[in-house]
């Protein structure tokens, strides 16, 4: 973890306030909500460090105010919003408890992606764990998880992927999502594958093809 990541979550304290990079209303483009109206609330700071992340600008946290979590709630509230999508960054950075508390007290469903890293403290609905190759996810985080997301460049990571699904509880969803720079070859893989163990669905970032955040 880089000084500059330490020193965020020293300055964010108890979760009160949480460095927010943006906010705004979409649709759900991933996963088992695709094509779901929700608000995104995206933190700034990740250690994960993916080569493929197509947010690194959120890794220090540099443009990305510490934020009144009270004021963040409003804004969802009152975009019309069903759902809050807490994202990152890697949100389980930070205490999430007075936001998702605040989302919740105002009948916001709480949903949260992540990479799995660390364990999430807060009032979370569903959790999305996107885990990675290079940084193993927490085995308490994997039983946690109603939905499993693992994105697919190279052969191998289909079996980081049956590796994740073995640790995950009975109930989860299984997703396999190409790797955009990849997708093409990612693509025929994950047909393949899930024809041959269709436990697994596929997951699109159907908002990358609709041209919204
Ligand atoms: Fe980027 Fe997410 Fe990986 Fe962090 S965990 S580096 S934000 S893709």
């Amino acid at each position: 973890m880089t000084k500059a990541l330490e020193e965020l979550i020293a300055a964010v304290g108890d979760g009160s306030r949480l460095p927010v990079a943006e906010m705004f209303y979409t649709v759900q483009g991933e996963g088992a909500h695709t094509g779901r109206a929700a608000y995104f609330v995206r933190l700034g700071g990740c250690d994960v460090r993916c080569p493929w992340c197509d947010a690194r600008y959120t890794w220090e946290g540099a443009d990305a105010p510490l934020t009144d979590v009270t004021a963040v709630a409003e804004q969802a509230a009152a975009s019309g919003a069903p759902a809050v999508v807490i994202t990152g960054g890697e949100p389980t950075l930070f205490p999430l408890g007075p936001l998702t508390e605040a989302l919740a007290a105002r009948g916001l469903e709480v949903w949260m992606e992540t990479s799995g890293t660390h364990r999430p403290l807060g009032r979370i609905d569903w959790i999305c764990l996107s885990p990675k190759r290079h940084r193993p996810p927490l085995g308490e985080m994997c039983r946690m998880a109603d939905e499993l997301k693992v994105v697919i460049g190279v052969p191998e990571d289909l079996d980081w992927a049956e590796a994740c699904a073995g640790q995950v509880g009975s109930g989860c969803l299984l997703f396999l999502q190409p790797e955009w720079g990849r997708r093409a070859e990612a693509m025929e893989l994950i047909v393949a594958y899930v024809k041959a163990h269709p436990r697994w669905r596929i997951s699109l970032q159907t908002h990358k093809y609709m041209n919204i955040p």
